[in-house]
């Protein structure tokens, strides 16, 4: 047994610390194609907030790098192991701690999944707004994590917008809390923020205050065709500029129409470009649905179709969500861009994909959270072909390296992990990214806290 085995086993449980190969393997990474993940010396699955602080005395008096794990969804490598890393998963500690009514807050431990802590709060009446796709797998540390967004954030916001407070482990093992759990407050530095898209690079949630809404009545949504993803964007364009709100604002182009109708057998229709879809979740939302309807027959829409109640509204809901899962079967395989852009340039982007996709002879599916102007450009591959990976590869840089001359971001909400680490320098420039580096040295000042990515 190793040393560092030996000292871990003197703080956990032995079925808290496994070492067997095969489980290390099926561990050692997260959803993203094209990330290298490392061989993990051994898996920790702690219960205990006290264990984690163990974890991390060890791996710093040892120089053990250690990579902290929500549900491995995330999209680029950030979960992945580094060689010889204690993979530290806190899927185990899921315990809601407190749902607050008065306060509208959740107390909840990081391995809670999404999903369970939205119907945990609708049984008080109230909901946790960000929800991403994945929201029936990944965690709420994970979430934090990446930062993530989700459907309902052009209305709501995204994680950093609800996380009030925050458990974290440091480096060396120290507990430090941050934030608060009232509805105000300015003490100090915003550490909770920094700590919301760190990545696990800063230290380790084991504990968060999130903010919870009012549950909003069931959202009706509306089907629009566009015969082209641009005439899609302008629609977008238009429905913001005249002051709408909807509680959703997606964006599946014909390729992703295609392959969610193989997967599920939905007969969503084939014919179109780029399907919108709109939601409302106001008690009255027909008003706003039919002049939205109109914005989209102002914008090209060759067809306008509102769902007929809210349970035609969840299946369209669930074929959008479906969309990511759908693509990976075409080719087998995909990388997933996340560049997000201003609205008003979300029609060049998706024309620019479009010739990216023609120039690399490639099939590029686009998901869209296009209220937000956040695209998901899907390269769809077959792994086993070595000329058509190196394409995917190229193109999927062509599509970060346009978005940023849009005047966007290349993540818009799944983080930069291993994916995008030299494209982050180019966005960043030398100066914040010697500033950035200054942080994470404050915090991790042994750099054994998931080295490799981000930076
Ligand atoms: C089908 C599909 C759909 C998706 N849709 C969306 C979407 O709509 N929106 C979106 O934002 N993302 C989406 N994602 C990406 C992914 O689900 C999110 O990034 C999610 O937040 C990751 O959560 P996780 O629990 O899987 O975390 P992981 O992937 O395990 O980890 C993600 C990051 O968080 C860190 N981390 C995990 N737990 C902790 C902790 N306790 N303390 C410190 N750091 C920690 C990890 O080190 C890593 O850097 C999707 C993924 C899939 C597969």
């Amino acid at each position: 047994m190793s040393d560092l085995v030996t000292r871990l086993l003197e703080g956990l449980p032995a079925e808290a610390v496994l070492t067997d190969t095969d489980v290390l393997a099926s561990y050692a990474h997260d959803m993203a194609s094209f990330c290298p993940a490392g061989a993990p010396a051994v898996l920790v699955l702690p219960r205990e907030r006290e264990q984690v602080q163990h974890v991390l005395r060890v791996a710093s008096e040892l120089r053990v790098p250690v990579v902290p794990q929500g549900a491995r969804s995330g999209l680029s490598g950030a979960a992945n192991a580094v060689d010889g890393c204690v993979l530290l998963s806190l899927v185990r500690m899921n315990r809601i701690v407190n749902i607050d009514p008065v306060n509208r807050i959740a107390v909840v431990e990081p391995g809670v999944v999404n999903a369970d802590l939205s119907k945990a709060v609708a049984g008080h009446g109230l909901a946790y707004p960000p929800d991403p796709s994945s929201w029936e797998q990944c965690t709420i540390g994970g979430n934090i994590g990446t930062g993530a967004g989700g459907l309902c954030c052009v209305k709501y916001g995204v994680t950093a917008e609800y996380v009030l407070g925050l458990d974290v482990v440091l480096a060396d093992g120290r507990l430090l809390s941050t934030g608060r759990s009232t509805a105000k407050g300015v003490a100090g530095y915003d550490l909770t923020r920094l700590f919301v898209g760190s990545e696990g690079t800063l230290g380790v949630v084991v504990r968060a205050v999130v903010a919870l809404r009012p549950a909003p009545p069931p959202q009706l949504v509306l089907a629009a065709e566009f015969g082209s993803a641009a005439a899609a964007g302008d629609a977008v364009c238009r429905i913001m500029a005249a002051g709408h709100t909807p509680s959703l604002l997606e964006l599946m182009d014909r390729t992703s129409v295609r392959a969610v109708n193989r997967l599920l057998k939905m007969g969503l229709p084939e014919s179109t470009e780029a399907l919108l879809l709109a939601g409302f979740d106001t008690p009255e939302p027909g008003a706003e649905l039919a002049a939205v309807g109109e914005l989209c027959r102002a914008a090209g829409a060759t067809e306008v179709v509102p769902a007929e109640d809210t349970a035609e509204s969840e299946m369209l809901l669930a074929a959008r969500r479906a969309g990511l899962s759908a693509l990976e079967a075409v080719k087998g395989t995909t990388m997933i861009d996340d560049v997000c852009v201003p609205r008003a340039r979300l029609a060049e982007l998706l024309d620019g994909v479009a010739r990216i996709a023609d120039r690399h002879r490639l099939t590029i599916g686009v998901i869209a959270h296009a209220g937000d102007g956040n695209t998901h450009p899907t390269v769809c591959f077959d792994a086993t072909d070595p000329d058509e990976s190196r394409r995917a590869r190229e193109s999927f840089d062509a599509i970060m390296a346009l978005g940023l001359q849009l005047g966007g971001t290349i993540t818009g909400e799944h983080g930069v992990g291993v994916l995008k680490r030299e494209w982050l320098a180019r966005e960043l420039g030398p100066d914040s990214l010697e500033v950035q580096r200054g942080i994470k040295a404050v915090f991790d000042p042994l750099g054994i806290l998931n080295p490799g990515k981000v930076f």
